[in-house]
């Protein structure tokens, strides 16, 4: 055992002296050109990570969520896999969309590093994290060193746009005792709030010309009719009040006060000048925190929402309709990332939190992301999941996107220790 170790604190200084290939990786990754929207980009990324993982031993499935668009999900098997705990490690491969407007140092798809970092498309979001994991992954194998447990690596598509490539790992039946997102975190073990989006609908049957206005307004008038669009200010205010209401009375322990937010996002309705408008429909954002789930907010909203309906004479007999997040925020207009509830006396918690001291000397942060990421589907997969990875938020859809090598490294090693130690953590 000891032997063991000192075997892997000579694997994990190798991280340092070979910096230069990991930034190498990183940059291969992100010369791909894989952003989202448009999509549909990743084939050639995910060929050349199924190659990389094939190299390592890891048996490879491959398959297609969408045309040009594949999730590949690496085995490799542990030696006693029922007596070891497994581990995934998930991270996506799309990135965040470009516009040719943008004042790109070199293009974003031509990286640079000068000052100790990298820029490029995707460095801190997440294609560091993948690098530095699949960097990991290399070290161990050309160490020689065997893992009792298994080790997945899920490198999935469409996260950017709400395709939830992750939802379909899990569908396809892989599970661990652990996962670890290896997305944007600043290196802090991170759970997170949920996000749905939503279409609330208010629809007339009939449709009316515009010069009925006046019968269906004013006294005398008889004509009961409404325009959809002002209906929709009843639902809009009703929204807020809910969203005030929420902000008042809810929190988590973490995240800012009010982060609970229902955001009217678009609003589309009418057909033109000379008619009543008698459809209008509103998009909406919702964010929840972490010890809630999309299904109780949007039962909340829509029972809030129907109580404003029933209070008008109109709306009581057309009441709105509401159609809750998608598959696609491209192909369908809707997503859902369910949140992820991190328990710090989780064995992986502590095991992940354990090895990020040693490694680097350092006390590590558990809080919760600003944000969302596929750790959610962890969360409603009810495989116990954190997200942990290099680099910051605030660089991550920024141009001239970075990462700090320095962090990069450092995220390294501690995966490095991670994944030896915890698939080698009797079940
Ligand atoms: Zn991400």
């Amino acid at each position: 055992m000891a032997r063991l170790a000192q075997e892997l604190d000579e694997v994990i200084q190798q991280v340092e002296e070979r910096q230069t290939e990991l930034i190498q990786l990183v940059e291969r990754l992100v010369r791909f050109e894989t952003p989202s929207p448009p999509a549909r980009n990743t084939a050639e990324a995910q060929r050349f990570i199924a190659e990389f993982l094939q190299e390592k031993g890891f048996q490879i499935d491959q398959w297609e969520v969408y045309p040009g668009d594949p999730n590949v999900v690496g085995v490799l098997k542990g030696q006693a896999p029922e007596m070891y705990k497994s581990l995934i490690i998930n991270g996506h491969i799309d990135v965040a969309e470009v516009c040719a407007d943008e004042s790109w140092e070199t293009g974003p798809f031509t990286p640079v590093v000068r000052d100790g970092v990298i820029i490029g498309r995707g460095v801190a979001d997440m294609k560091g994290g993948l690098a530095g994991a699949l960097f990991a992954i290399q070290l161990l194998d050309e160490a020689g060193i065997r893992l009792p447990g298994d080790l997945i690596f899920q490198s999935v598509i469409g996260e950017e746009v709400g395709e939830a490539g992750t939802l379909e790992c899990c569908k396809r039946g892989y599970r661990a005792d652990f996962a670890v997102v290896v997305d944007t975190s600043d290196l802090h073990l991170q759970g997170q709030g949920g996000v749905i989006t939503g279409w609330i609908t208010v629809k007339s049957q009939q449709t009316w010309h515009d010069a009925t206005r006046r019968s269906m307004i004013h006294a005398g008038g008889k004509l009961f009719g409404a325009s959809a669009i002002e209906k929709m200010m009843k639902i809009l205010q009703g929204l807020q009040d809910l969203e005030r209401h929420w902000a008042v009375m809810k929190s988590y322990p973490g995240c800012a006060p009010g982060a609970n937010t229902i955001n009217p996002a678009v609003i589309e309705g009418g057909r033109h000048a000379a008619f009543i408008a008698d459809e209008c429909r509103l998009w909406i954002t919702v964010h929840f925190y972490p010890n809630e789930t999309y299904e109780e907010v949007t039962k909340e909203i829509e029972e809030h929402i129907g109580r404003v309906a029933q209070s008008d004479p109109w709306l009581r007999d057309h009441p709105p309709l509401f159609k809750w997040g998608g598959s696609s925020m491209i192909e369908d207009r809707g997503e859902i990332f369910p949140s992820l509830e991190v328990d710090p006396e989780h064995p992986g918690v502590k095991a992940l939190q354990a090895s990020h001291e040693l490694v680097l000397r350092r006390t590590a942060v558990t809080d919760v992301s600003a944000t969302v990421t596929d750790g959610g589907w962890f969360g409603d997969a009810g495989i116990p999941a954190v997200i942990y990875g290099p680099g910051r938020l605030e660089h991550a859809h920024a141009v001239n996107e970075q990462i700090s090598i320095g962090q990069l490294v450092d995220f390294t090693k501690v995966m490095l220790k991670f994944i030896y130690e915890w698939c080698r953590t009797e079940r």
